[in-house]
């Protein structure tokens, strides 16, 4: 089954792409099908983010699509940036990383977690699908490492002493909020898309 993403960003699609192959899923980047569509992320909770985004893009394409929305929660912060993390600062990711150690640069309550929620909406189908995961850890005195996105670079998951960024695809992909969700989400879809073949037959 052909799958589309709804999101622009790289980053996650190289992430999620790689973990649904196993289960016969071909992720397309939503570039692929469409303008870029401007969904505002309005939503209370992730969850409610993914599926505005999921639902928005359906309907655009008539296709099945498959939406995240993510965050970080720093507990000292009160759970911020959660789902502002995307926008609690101006500019990219580095001044959005440079924030969060500036917010906490006094904190000796270092814990953190990120979250992911996916959402699936495939046309025809009644309800949607959905998942929410979590990876705890610690955020970083500075930024270290070079791969990933976003603030892999000050985000040290328990079990680990270095950086999503410094770890690298290999292990991020095991152990990521996201990658929990995407093997989440595609253990609920096997039945989902056996059923929905043998309908479009
Ligand atoms: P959205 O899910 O595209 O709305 O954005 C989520 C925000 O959290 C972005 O600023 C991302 O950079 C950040 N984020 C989400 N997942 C990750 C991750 O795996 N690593 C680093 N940053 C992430």
């Amino acid at each position: 089954m052909r799958i589309i993403l709804a999101s622009g960003n790289r980053g996650k699609y190289r992430e999620m792409k790689k973990q649904l192959e196993p289960f016969g899923i071909e992720l397309i980047p939503g570039a692929d099908v469409t303008a870029p569509l401007e969904v505002e992320e309005n939503g209370a909770t992730y969850e409610e983010n993914a599926l505005l985004k999921a639902k928005a893009w359906a309907e655009a394409t008539g296709l099945p699509v498959m939406a995240d929305d993510s965050g970080l929660e720093a507990a000292a912060l009160g759970g911020l940036p959660g789902i502002r993390s995307a926008r609690i600062a101006e500019g990219g990711d580095k001044e959005r990383t440079r924030w969060l150690l500036e917010q906490m640069k006094d904190r000796e309550d270092r814990r953190a977690r990120f979250v992911c929620s996916i959402a699936v909406v495939i046309p025809g189908m009644k309800e949607p699908l959905t998942v929410t995961e979590y990876c705890g850890g610690r955020i970083a005195r500075e930024p270290a490492g070079e791969s990933g996105f976003g603030y892999d670079p000050v985000f040290i998951p328990d079990g680990y002493e270095n950086s999503f960024a410094e770890l690298g695809d290999e292990i991020k992909n095991k152990i990521s909020h996201r990658a929990k969700a995407v093997k989440s989400i595609a253990e609920t879809l096997i039945p989902v898309i056996q059923l929905y073949a043998v309908r479009s037959m």
